[in-house]
C-alpha cells in the first residue's frame, strides 16, 4: 500500500506521514467554546478530523486523539479589562458558568454523536487545567518571554518575532501586524500591540476566577491548548489539527508560547480544514447566515427549505476535500441527499448479493480488474491527503457494476466468488469505518414511518384548508413532543425525527 500523506500547514507541502513513536499517534484538535450552541462552522473541522481519527486507527496506530472544551479563557482582547466569554454568556442566561458550560457541552456532544464522530480519547477542560497552564506561565516568565502588568501577564510576541519565524504557519508578516492591529488609545497596559494574554486579572465582578501567584485571574484561551496537548501527548507531538481561522492568532500563539516554555516546536504535522461559506457567502452574524447544528436538523433556520439528516451534513461535507472551501446551499445539500441515498442502496444492494450465486474462478478478467483498481485507488486517495471526494467518486463508479450484477445483466458465474466478498468488504470498510457513514433509517422502520407521516401531513393540510388551525396545531404539537419536526416547504410539508 501507498504510504500516507498529509500537507503540512506550517510547511505547504505534502509529506510523508511518519510518527515520533512507531506505531502510535498523538492527535490534538481544538475544541469547541462551551459559550453557545455549536454551529455548522463547527461541524466541519470534527467530521474531517474523526475520519483522520478513523482512518489512522484503520491503518493500526494507536492514536490518543484529543479534543478540549474551551469552558474558559476565551475574550476579545479589549484593553485593560476583559471578560471571559462563558462569564458574559453565564449573566445573560442567567445561570451558573458551569451550569452554562455543562448545557451547551451536553449539546455539542449530542451533535457530535448524530454527526456519528467517534469521541476523542481525552476531552479536557480549560477550568480543569488551571494548575497546568500557571506553571506553563510561569516558564515563560522565568525565561524571560513574558511580563506582569497589574496582576496580568502578557507574552512578548516583539521580543519572540525577533529570534524566531513568527507568522509562518498563517503567512502573517510581523511588521504588518505592528501596523495594523489596533490601537486602544493608550488603554492598553500591554508592550506591544500584539502582545497576547497568558493570564488576566479577575476585576471584582468577574464571575471565573482563579487564585495565581499574580492574584485572582483567569487563563489565556491561547495557552490552555499548549498546557493540555503537552500534558496528554507530550512537549513534540504528531498531528495538532483544527480550522483555518484558528491559524492566527491561535495556533501562532501556541507554538511561540510552547516553543519558548518547552524549547522546541510542538507539533510535526499542521492540519487546517478550510472554510465554510453560505450561499456562497461568509458565514457571520452580520449575514444572519450562522446555522446552529440543532437549527440544521430540524430545518428550522429561515435559510432552510428542509430539515437535513445528519449523514446528509457528514456525507455533503466530506464530498469535498478537507482543504477546499465548502458552500452550503439547500441545492448542495438536497443533492447531497439524492446521491447519499444512491449509494447506501448501491452498498446494500452489494450485500445482499449471494455469494453462493458466483463462480469459483473469475472469467471476466477485465471487470475483475476494474475492480481491483478502483479498491486500490481508493485507498491511495485516502492516502493522498485523506482525499474522500475522491474516495466517494470511486465507490460511486462501482455502482453500475453493483447494479447489473444485481439485475443479472451480467453474469454472476463470470466473476470469482472471493472477488465479491473482497468487494462487499471494501464498501463496509470505506463507508462504516473510515468515512463513518451510517443508515439515515437506523432505528426505525422508514417505510412505515413514511407512510404514516405522510397521512398525518394530509390529515393537517386538510384541516388547514378548512380554517381548523386547532386541529392543524394540535398535530404539530404533539408531533413535537414526540421529537418530529413539521417544515412546510414549497412542495408541501417535510418531516425530520431527532
Ligand atoms: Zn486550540
Amino acid at each position: 500500500m501507498s504510504e500516507l500523506k498529509i500537507y503540512n500547514s506550517y510547511t505547504r507541502q505534502k509529506e510523508i506521514f511518519k510518527p515520533i513513536t512507531k506505531g502510535h499517534v498523538g492527535l490534538y484538535v481544538c475544541g469547541p467554546t462551551v459559550s453557545g450552541e455549536s454551529h455548522l462552522g463547527h461541524a466541519r473541522p470534527y467530521v474531517t478530523f474523526d475520519v483522520v481519527y478513523r482512518y489512522l486507527k484503520y491503518l493500526g496506530y494507536h492514536v490518543r486523539y484529543v479534543r478540549n472544551i474551551t469552558d474558559a479563557g476565551h475574550f476579545e482582547e479589549e484593553g485593560r479589562e476583559a471578560q471571559d466569554k462563558v462569564s458574559e454568556k453565564a449573566i445573560l442566561e442567567k445561570l451558573e458558568p458551569m451550569e452554562l458550560v455543562q448545557k451547551y457541552t451536553n449539546l455539542f456532544h449530542w451533535g457530535m454523536r448524530e454527526l456519528n464522530c467517534l469521541e476523542p480519547s481525552i476531552e479536557p477542560t480549560a477550568t480543569g487545567h488551571i494548575v497546568e497552564q500557571i506553571d506553563m506561565i510561569k516558564k515563560i516568565l522565568d525565561k524571560d518571554y513574558a511580563y506582569e502588568v497589574d496582576g496580568s501577564i502578557y507574552f512578548d510576541l516583539k521580543k519572540y518575532a525577533e529570534e524566531h519565524p513568527y507568522g509562518k504557519l498563517s503567512g502573517r508578516i510581523i511588521e504588518e501586524l505592528l501596523e495594523t492591529t489596533r490601537d486602544l488609545d493608550g488603554q492598553d497596559e500591554k508592550r506591544n500591540k500584539i502582545d497576547f494574554a497568558l493570564w488576566k486579572k479577575a476585576p471584582k465582578e468577574h464571575l471565573m476566577r482563579w487564585s495565581s501567584p499574580w492574584g485572582d485571574g483567569f487563563p489565556g484561551w491561547h495557552i490552555e491548548c499548549s498546557a493540555m496537548s503537552s500534558k496528554y501527548l507530550g512537549e513534540t507531538f504528531d498531528i495538532h489539527g483544527g480550522g483555518m481561522d484558528l491559524q492566527f492568532p491561535h495556533h501562532e500563539s501556541e507554538i511561540a508560547q510552547s516553543h519558548i516554555a518547552h524549547g522546541c516546536m510542538p507539533v510535526n504535522y499542521w492540519m487546517h480544514n478550510n472554510m465554510i461559506t453560505i450561499n456562497g457567502k461568509k458565514m457571520g452574524k452580520s449575514y444572519n447566515n450562522v446555522i446552529s447544528i440543532t437549527d440544521l436538523f430540524s430545518g428550522e433556520h429561515e435559510l432552510l427549505e428542509q430539515p437535513y439528516h445528519p449523514m446528509v451534513i457528514r456525507f455533503n461535507i466530506l464530498q469535498t476535500h478537507y482543504r477546499s472551501t465548502l458552500d452550503f446551499s439547500n441545492e448542495a445539500l438536497q443533492a447531497s441527499e439524492r446521491a447519499f441515498q444512491r449509494l447506501w442502496e448501491g452498498y446494500q444492494t452489494l450485500l445482499k448479493l449471494d455469494v453462493n450465486d458466483f463462480g469459483e474462478s473469475t472469467i471476466d478478467k477485465e471487470l475483475e480488474e476494474k475492480i481491483e483498481r478502483h479498491i486500490k485507488e481508493s485507498f491511495q486517495d485516502m492516502n493522498d491527503d485523506f482525499n474522500t471526494a475522491k474516495v466517494l467518486a470511486q465507490l460511486f463508479d462501482l455502482l453500475p457494476t453493483i447494479n447489473s450484477l444485481n439485475n443479472k445483466q451480467l453474469d454472476s458465474n463470470t466473476l470469482d466468488k472471493s472477488l465479491i466478498k473482497k468487494l462487499q468488504n471494501h464498501f463496509k470498510i470505506m463507508i462504516e469505518d473510515i468515512l463513518g457513514l451510517k443508515s439515515m433509517q437506523e432505528g426505525y422502520n422508514k417505510e412505515l414511518i413514511d407512510g404514516l407521516m405522510n397521512l398525518i401531513i394530509e390529515i393537517r393540510d386538510q384541516s388547514r384548508s378548512q380554517k381548523d388551525y386547532a386541529t392543524s396545531d394540535l398535530i404539530r404539537d404533539k408531533l413535537k413532543e414526540f421529537g418530529i419536526q413539521l417544515k412546510d416547504g414549497k412542495d408541501g410539508a417535510k418531516y425530520s425525527v431527532n
